[in-house]
This record gives C-alpha cells, sequence and structure tokens, in this order.
C-alpha cells in the first residue's frame, strides 16, 4: 500500500462522520469563545476525543488540551487546532451565525464570534482525530492533538508552555497547523519558509511641557514630538531598508491633548511592526527606538521617552523539507486544488509550540471562500473589496468543501511522517 492508499483507507470513514462535524462546527460557530475562556469547547472537545480513545491532558495552559493516541512504535505527529473567537459582531446573515457576547480581560462587554475560523480548524482537528483513531489499522506511532486557546492574544501557547506542555506529552518529531483564509474553499496552499510575519507592538509616550496654547515659548510640544515620530517612522521601510524586504510600520493610535488652547504634558503613540526574520526585526526594533530618542532630543524633551514592548508574535517559518513531503502528499491528495500560497503579513503564535521542542513544523492556507463567488470577483478585479478577509464581521467560510478539505489535508500531512503498521503487505 502507498502512503496515499494507507491515508486513503483512513479517509474512507469521512462520509460517515460528515453530517455530524457539520453539527459540531455550525454548533462552535454559534457558541464561540474568547482566548482564555473556551470552556465550552474545551470540554467538548476532550468529551469527544476521551470517546476516540485517546489520552487526554486538559487544563494545559487554561483551556489547552493534548489528545494522546500510542500506537505502536513509531514517530509521533503533533497536530494542532487553536480554539478562540474575536470581540467581534457578527454580520454574515449564516442561519447558525453566533449573537453572542462576553466580558473581555479589561472587563468591557464585547460580542463575540468566530471571525477567524478558528472553529474551523477545531473541527477538521476532531474529525482527523477520529478517523485517525478509527483508521489506526493503517499506521503506527503516536499522534497528539493540540487544541490551543488564545491565539488571538497571542499568550495561549506560551501559557500552555509555561505550564509545562513539553514535559507532559510525548516528545513529537514534527508538527502541522492550517489556518483558513480567503481563498477558494477546496483549495489548500503551502510555502516552504517564511509564511507568516513576526509582529511586534510597541507603547510609545514621550514627555514635553505642558503650557498655554498662546505660549510655546514656555512649552516643549509633545504634540510636534509624536507628529514628527509618525513621519519619520515612515523612512525606516523607505530610507533604510531594501526594496526586497517585506516590512510593515504601522502607528495604529496617537493620542495627546483635549484642547486647543493647551499645548499637553505628553502624547502616546502605538506601534505595530512586522518582519519576517529577526536580523530584520531586530533592526527596525532598534531603528525606532534611535528615532524616537532623536526626535525627542530634537524637540529638547528634558525626560526621556518611555519605550514599552507590547505583545509578540513569532514569525512562522515552515521547514523546507518538511513542507517539500506535505506539498507532494497535497499534490497527490488534492491534484490541482493544492497550491503555493504568497507570504502573509498576519501573525501567529503557533511556531513557539514546535519551536520549544525544537522540532520543525509546517502551516498552510485552508481555503474557505464559495469558489464561485471567489471566481466571480477574480473576474471583476475586486477580490479585495468583495471577499470579506478574516477578523471581518462579514468572515463566512463556506462549511463544504472547507471542512472535507481541512480533514483531509491533516491526514494526509500526518500520514507523510507515520510509520506503515508491522502488519501490513509493503
Ligand atoms: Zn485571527
Ligand atoms: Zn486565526
Amino acid at each position: 500500500m502507498t502512503l496515499k492508499d494507507r491515508a486513503d483507507a483512513v479517509l474512507a470513514g469521512l462520509d460517515g462522520i460528515r453530517s455530524e462535524l457539520e453539527d459540531f462546527y455550525k454548533d462552535l460557530h454559534a457558541h464561540p469563545e474568547l482566548g482564555h475562556q473556551e470552556h465550552r469547547t474545551a470540554t467538548r472537545v476532550a468529551e469527544r476525543l476521551r470517546n476516540y480513545g485517546y489520552q487526554v491532558h486538559e487544563r494545559i495552559g487554561g483551556t489547552g488540551m493534548v489528545g494522546v493516541l500510542a500506537n505502536g512504535a513509531g514517530p509521533t505527529v503533533l497536530l494542532r487546532a487553536d480554539m478562540d473567537a474575536l470581540p467581534v459582531h457578527e454580520e454574515t446573515g449564516l442561519p447558525y451565525a453566533s449573537t453572542a457576547d462576553s466580558t473581555d480581560a479589561s472587563g468591557r462587554q464585547v460580542p463575540v464570534a468566530h471571525a477567524c475560523g478558528h472553529d474551523m480548524h477545531v473541527t477538521c482537528l476532531l474529525g482527523a482525530a477520529r478517523l485517525m483513531a478509527a483508521g489506526a489499522r493503517s499506521w503506527q506511532g503516536t499522534l497528539l492533538v493540540l487544541f490551543q486557546p488564545a491565539e488571538e492574544p497571542g499568550d495561549g501557547a506560551d501559557r500552555m508552555l509555561t505550564e509545562g506542555l513539553t514535559d507532559r506529552v510525548p516528545h513529537p518529531d514534527v508538527a502541522f497547523a492550517q489556518h483558513v483564509l480567503p481563498y477558494p474553499a477546496g483549495e489548500v496552499g503551502t510555502r516552504a519558509g517564511s509564511f507568516l510575519s513576526a509582529a511586534d507592538n510597541i507603547k510609545i509616550t514621550v514627555y514635553g511641557r505642558g503650557a498655554h496654547g498662546s505660549a510655546p515659548q514656555a512649552a516643549i510640544d509633545p504634540v510636534v514630538m509624536a507628529s514628527m515620530i509618525v513621519v519619520r517612522l515612515q523612512t525606516i521601510v523607505s530610507r533604510e531598508l531594501a526594496a526586497t524586504q517585506p516590512v510593515v510600520v504601522t502607528v495604529g493610535s496617537v493620542q495627546t491633548g483635549t484642547s486647543g488652547n493647551v499645548i499637553p504634558e505628553s502624547a502616546e503613540l502605538l506601534v505595530n511592526v512586522r518582519t519576517y526574520d529577526e536580523d530584520t526585526r531586530r533592526a527596525v526594533l532598534a531603528a525606532v527606538r534611535r528615532i524616537v530618542k532623536a526626535e525627542c532630543d530634537a524637540s529638547g524633551a528634558t525626560r526621556e521617552p518611555r519605550i514599552e514592548e507590547g505583545t509578540r508574535f513569532p514569525p512562522t517559518v515552515n521547514d523546507e523539507a518538511v513542507t517539500r513531503e506535505v506539498s507532494t502528499a497535497f499534490a497527490t491528495a488534492f491534484g490541482e486544488r493544492a497550491g503555493t500560497v504568497e507570504l502573509q503579513g498576519a501573525s501567529e503564535d503557533f511556531s513557539r509550540i514546535p519551536d520549544a521542542f525544537g522540532i520543525p513544523y509546517t502551516y498552510w492556507a485552508l481555503g474557505c471562500i464559495d469558489p464561485d463567488t471567489y471566481q466571480a470577483a477574480r473576474q471583476r478585479g475586486t477580490v479585495a473589496q468583495d471577499i470579506p478577509v478574516n477578523h471581518s464581521p462579514r468572515f463566512a467560510p463556506v462549511l463544504q468543501p472547507t471542512l472535507d478539505t481541512g480533514v483531509q489535508a491533516l491526514v494526509a500531512a500526518a500520514f507523510t511522517r507515520l510509520a506503515m503498521p508491522n502488519h501490513a503487505s509493503p
């Protein structure tokens, strides 16, 4: 039996569980939970994993869990899904749309929706977990299915690690994860090397000297300082880096002053930096610091600016060899529906898990937009305008063929590493 035959033997069970999986997805979509609050989701996942025969390690990093299926000697493969939703008011008009709300970490009442599609990741992984358990005669080794909390706030993987993930489960040899992205449903997209950016959030406070709006001679104006910083930061990408370097520096917020006739005491800027490798990241962050300090000096500020590093996401850099194997398996499984995807601007915390284990990984894109809708928008040249992207209140993955494809992709990827069963004929 070839690798594909063995994966197909496992996937033959998909027809029998499809409608149950679809119901699970709709229920999850209607009951989204914010990061670190995924209690209902985690309980429902754990209960099913136990039924499938997994040993379930719960409450690793709050609601995080790992199901372990030990199936004889062989490699250990980790498959990961994130579980959390977003503080977004859903406007998809779907019959199973969320009307949920919740209290966020800062105590605010917010609407909640699965606007990033993590409900699809959970359902696909649950489907793959069930099929792999039912088809355990077709493979040998150990399968870890990891359900991670709080990807959106960026600290879910970290919390699983600080609560001993690497000591609590068997050491995996390779890790795989997927994410729904606005490409045609039924398609999967791999990419060797850089896939997602690293993200750094920085809070900058500059201090001047407040005075009457009529008396600039008595003031050190933080409004001007902040304005110069915003403009000057643009020169990092345009003047300090090669045109071939994909880097983003965004000032997303400037807060200062309350009145036209008062020069305020200070100004606060929130900056977001996206890079794809550690050297560039360090260089860009150093440039931000240099510019902020120099602009404060240029204005004659007597107090040093405060530069605080906030949430940080690592880069997602797919292992070349692992990605090649998975791409080959996808080409065999999906034919023309498998391809290469372009570099993505978003960020993820998945890579912290394989990095902590010291193992290679690959992460791929799972298309989720109705193919006809996508094709029509492509023909009009209006994909960017007409196809709602992740985090949009209108982001609405089509249930099928997204779900089937996601399950198939996870199984196909797992089979690139798992061993042939001893009893199988060659
Ligand atoms: Zn997201
Ligand atoms: Zn996401």
